[in-house]
């Protein structure tokens, strides 16, 4: 929680999940998978001026020409492909009620979108967390390279092992790990970069392991 409290001090809420409905976030967490925010959101622009964000519209269009509006989100085949996939689920088992797939039981749930064709489980879970708003921790790889560097993960650590330390330190409420998640992208995004991390503009470099300041940069930051 003292983490969380920093980041949120430093960057403030984060509003996440940009989306007007679950299905649009579901849409969403599919075409941002190994692309950036941005990328994803052109394509879901471009499905929203074609009137294709519902579930049964997306299937009435062929794999290919959905490919081609997905396009901006890169992997575009792959993407269309999972979008089906999922979708096909959706009508075929629970008659096109996203309410009532959203409504299963997080075990239930989470196995069954594993179970999906191109669903993992950051994918998964991310779902589960912002269109079911049931508590599960969202992890990433900024998550893993952060808390790695902070002192907490290994270096190869698995998503299994990572999520259960942060459910096991944290109460199960769907607020705090939305917003949690979503602070943690924030840093990752913008500071705790791969290559040259922001080390002295960072919130957390008083309790980071990874951060050896300078004596100059101690008294700048002090
Ligand atoms: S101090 Fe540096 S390495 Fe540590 S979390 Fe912040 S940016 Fe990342």
């Amino acid at each position: 929680m003292d983490i969380y409290y920093r980041l949120y001090g430093h960057f403030g809420p984060r509003h996440w999940w940009p989306a007007d409905t679950p299905f649009e976030m579901i849409v969403g967490a599919i075409l941002t998978q190994n692309v950036s925010w941005r990328s994803a959101a052109a394509a879901i622009e471009n499905l929203k001026d074609a009137g294709l964000l519902s579930p049964a519209a997306l299937l009435s269009l062929p794999e290919e020409q959905l490919a081609k509006l997905v396009r901006p989100a890169r992997y575009y085949v792959q993407k269309a492909r999972k979008l089906h996939a999922f979708c096909r689920v959706l009508q075929e088992e629970f008659g096109g009620d996203l309410q009532a797939f959203l409504a299963l039981d997080t075990r239930t749930l989470r196995r069954r979108l594993l179970d999906i064709w191109g669903i993992g489980p950051e994918t998964a879970d991310a779902i589960i967390l912002y269109a079911a708003h049931k508590p599960i921790f969202v992890i990433d790889a900024y998550t893993h390279r952060i808390f790695h560097r902070l002192g907490f993960f290994g270096p190869k650590m698995s998503y299994d092992a990572m999520q259960r330390f942060f459910m096991q330190h944290l109460p199960p409420d769907v607020s705090l790990y939305n917003e949690y998640h979503a602070q943690i992208d924030a840093l990752g995004h913008t500071t705790c970069l791969k290559n040259k991390p922001h080390c002295t503009l960072c919130p957390l470099g008083k309790v980071c392991s990874f951060f050896k300041p300078t004596l100059q940069e101690i008294a700048g930051i002090g």
